[in-house]
């Protein structure tokens, strides 16, 4: 276990922030974790456990110790005849997991394709997309409590599941690292076309009867067409939430705003695209400092060079109180504003 002093986190995040690490360690195994652990150096110091940095806004320098987990590996736990049990380590890359499952014929992470960072940080914000949420493929997770260095187990319940949010965002933020997520995968697919584009991509291509294969790479196409790509523009995807509001004030909304774009949950509450919301006050493309709003998708906040985090927050405001004066609702950050 190397501990380095005043690293630059700039290629550790995603909006390419360049703030500094008073220390930083990679963990590569589970040993280094226990060692870590068992040092009591988290005990005693601020920390933060990173994965790929995708979701995440550095406001200024880390004073603390930055722990990335880097561990790799995938076990077969067991199978019946609908399901393989696969369990990966943390530090995995969510695209490699998703690559081997299209690979082997493993059903269900499909619509989860291209989605950066790591398989360990996939269960903190219930990664989703496309109609899929990890929770609709997730069986259970191995994690470590960093006080007691207690190795524990979380049930899909435990997990207290949500839209982008679950136990590790809230209750037990900091509390526990993930080491590794069994997945429940499907050995006969169901396949899912309903949401966004899928469909229209497919009928471009010709194809009639979806495999797993062939979502993945109608999704891929989308993704790509709308979302920078990160090894030239700075983002960490989807800057705010899709707010969820009443029928009441949706419909006082719809009433305003026919055009309104909006998805009806299974509770009477409507989430609402945030990204409309942010493109009808007039966002889309814009520049404002050395940050901006991307050309193709309003929700994603860019890095149009080298912008500070206080560059990106002077978006963010300026995004959140424009879509409040508009129409009374409040945005709320989706990235880990760290
Ligand atoms: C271009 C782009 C597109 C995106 N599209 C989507 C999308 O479609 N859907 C979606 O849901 N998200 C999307 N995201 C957000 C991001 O990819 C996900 O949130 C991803 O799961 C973050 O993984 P990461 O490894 O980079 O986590 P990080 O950003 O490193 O960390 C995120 C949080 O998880 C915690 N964490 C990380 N690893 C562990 C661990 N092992 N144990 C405990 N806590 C941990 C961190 O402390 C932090 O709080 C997108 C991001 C980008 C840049």
């Amino acid at each position: 276990m190397n501990i380095q002093k005043n690293i630059s986190l700039k290629k550790y995040n995603t909006f390419r922030i360049d703030v500094r690490a008073k220390e930083f360690v990679e963990i590569n195994s589970y040993k280094e974790i226990q060692s870590l652990i068992s040092s009591g150096i988290l005990n005693n110091k601020k920390f933060f456990i990173l994965g790929g940095g995708s979701n995440i806004l550095f406001t200024k320098d880390f004073d603390g110790i930055v722990v990335n987990i880097n561990t790799k590996g995938k076990k077969l736990i067991k199978e019946d005849s609908e399901h393989i049990y696969l369990s990966v380590s943390a530090g995995e890359d969510w695209q490699d997991f998703v690559e081997y499952c299209l690979k082997n014929n493993y059903a269900g992470v499909e619509n989860l394709s291209l989605i950066p960072g790591t398989v360990g940080a996939a269960p903190v914000q219930n990664i989703g997309a496309y109609g899929v949420e990890l929770q609709d493929v997730f069986y259970e997770l191995q994690a470590i409590e960093i006080k007691s260095g207690k190795k524990v187990k979380f049930s899909k319940d435990d997990c207290e599941f949500s839209y982008r949010n679950s136990i590790f965002k809230n209750k037990f933020k900091n509390k526990y690292i993930i080491l590794s997520v069994i997945f429940k995968l499907n050995k006969h697919p169901k396949i899912k076309t309903e949401y966004g584009n899928i469909k229209q991509e497919l009928k471009k291509s010709g194809i009639k009867n979806p495999g797993i294969k062939e979502i993945s790479e109608a999704i891929c196409n989308i993704r790509r067409n709308k979302l920078p790509d990160i090894e030239k523009i700075g983002c960490a995807g989807s800057f705010f939430k899709n707010p969820i509001v009443d029928e009441k004030i949706f419909l006082e909304l719809k009433n305003k705003f026919p055009e309104i774009a909006a998805y009806k949950l299974p509770d009477s509450k409507y989430k609402l695209a945030a990204g409309w919301l942010i493109e009808e006050c007039g966002f889309k493309g814009k520049t404002i400092g050395k940050a901006g709003i991307y050309k193709d998708q309003a929700l994603v906040i860019v890095n149009r060079g080298d912008a500070s985090a206080s560059d990106i927050i002077n978006v963010m405001k300026k995004v959140q109180q424009a879509v409040y004066e508009k129409f009374r609702v409040r945005l709320l950050p989706e990235v880990n504003v760290v």
